[in-house]
């Protein structure tokens, strides 16, 4: 344990500066800031004020100027604020430099976002990746004055007059701290890819639950899965716990992963560090994208999801949208507008259960769209083919033939273009011989 964790010190007054670079398109720097303004929130700190700076280049004492800096420091005094946050990074050198000049515990979005990770991992290894994320952020910074959150645990941050020797001590545990989780790490990622391999095994098909944070998704999960069993006690015996699986209404089964929530910027230790648990999202057979349709900044929340899932090569992956929270809903009109801006879109309540019919209908049918039942028969030059259909795990019954390979089986539809000229038969595959 870190003799420094009792230094700790919770702030719960926050003014926010967003800054605005001639780089930026116009507004985003003031949409991020309302972004941050929700995330800060999340922490359980109140957003006394925001501030927005047009900023032609950083500068590296501060990161704007320093006529700026006191201007920010004056501001933060009046509105009795207790931590200022940026929305920039900072480098540990500003961070330093800040706390320094304004005696005043100074953070940037990055460690905002690290916090809410922190509070919601739930899995041991989230538990381990946000951990390790953490401590290699917190690193460069253990000479800082001040930390926010006296729950944050292991991440380290020097108290002030603390000598030499104690930085030292401090950076000494940190180290060994991070080469320990990084073991760990390693082997709960090996026991995961050992589990998804079995699971892949037997196709069954699987849906990721995505969506901004606070959307709903765990919610929705939860409800969806509340009178099945979990999967850990059954086929998948020690499958993550935010995996659950869920019968549709015809018996079949569907795995449902929650995932972690989506914000912008997500420092780049944690997209690291979230990569395997995002790559359950990168293999699902289809999404469910949950939004809080009672929430002003719904479209922005919409917009992120959408460039994360981008940046994971997932966004053209068959989606279903859902508007979550109807309940709390007063303006009913807002459902016709988002209806006619997302066709096909579904609006429920996870809490009261409401539309739940519809959407396990929807699944029904792009499990349907994602498995097409199919007699073929392949030439055996088109080796490529062969082998395409047996990495999706399908094939039923296999008969070699003069004039090629007879198959039958249950293939994922983006295969269709590509068998097309084969087909010997549409339809639901005859029994397993
Ligand atoms: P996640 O971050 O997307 O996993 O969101 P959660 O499932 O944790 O839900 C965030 C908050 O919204 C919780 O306080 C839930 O109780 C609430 N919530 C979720 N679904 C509904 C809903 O359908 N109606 C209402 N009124 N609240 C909901
Ligand atoms: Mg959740």
């Amino acid at each position: 344990m870190f003799s420094v964790e009792d230094n700790r010190k919770k702030v719960e007054r926050a003014l926010l500066v967003g800054i605005q670079l001639p780089s930026m398109a116009p507004g985003e720097g003031e949409e991020l800031l309302r972004e941050l303004t929700e995330l800060v929130e999340n922490l359980d700190i109140q957003v006394m004020a925001t501030t927005l700076v047009n900023l032609r280049a950083p500068q590296s004492r501060y990161l704007v100027g320093t006529g700026k800096a006191e201007e920010i420091l004056a501001h933060a005094r009046e509105i009795g604020a207790d931590v200022i946050v940026f929305d920039e990074d900072l480098s540990p050198a500003q961070q330093r430099n800040w706390e320094a000049f304004g005696e005043i515990c100074v953070i940037d979005r990055q460690e905002v976002i690290l916090d809410i990770f922190a509070e919601r991992a739930q899995t041991r290894e989230a538990v381990l990746q946000v951990g390790l994320a953490r401590m290699e952020y917190s690193l460069p910074r253990l000479k800082r004055a001040w930390t926010h959150l006296s729950r944050q645990r292991g991440g380290g941050t020097g108290a002030r007059g603390q000598g030499e020797t104690q930085l030292e001590e401090d950076r000494r545990l940190v180290n060994q701290r991070i080469a320990q989780l990084r073991r760990n790490l390693k082997e709960v990622v090996q026991q995961r890819d050992v589990q998804r391999r079995r699971r892949l095994k037997k196709p069954v098909p699987t849906a990721s639950i995505v969506g901004y944070t606070n959307a709903g998704k765990s919610s929705l999960l939860n409800r969806l899965t509340a009178s099945t069993v979990l999967a850990e006690d059954k086929l998948f015996a020690t499958l993550d716990p935010t995996t659950r699986q869920l019968e549709l209404p015809d018996g079949q089964v569907v795995l449902l992963t929650d995932t972690v929530g989506f914000v912008r910027r997500l420092p780049h230790a944690l997209v690291e560090a979230f990569k395997a648990t995002l790559e359950e999202v990168v293999h699902a057979d289809f999404l469910i994208h949950v939004l809080d349709v009672t929430h002003p900044e719904v479209r922005h929340h919409f917009e992120t999801t959408l460039s994360v899932l981008r940046e994971l090569g997932a966004d053209t992956k068959r989606t279903l949208t859902v508007f979550n929270k109807v309940d709390r809903l007063e303006d009913r009109s807002r459902i016709e507008q988002l209806r006619s801006e997302h066709p096909g879109a579904l609006f429920i309540s996870a809490l009261r259960g409401e539309g739940l019919d519809e959407l396990t209908a929807r699944c029904l049918d792009l499990l349907a769209e994602t498995s097409l039942p199919l007699e073929l028969l392949i030439p055996h030059d088109r080796y490529d083919i062969i082998s395409r259909l047996h990495r999706s795990g399908g094939i039923r019954s296999q008969d070699m033939l003069d004039e090629g390979l007879h198959l039958r089986g249950v293939f994922p539809a983006e295969v269709a273009g590509l068998v097309k000229p084969y087909i010997v038969k549409n339809g639901r595959p005859q029994e397993e011989e």
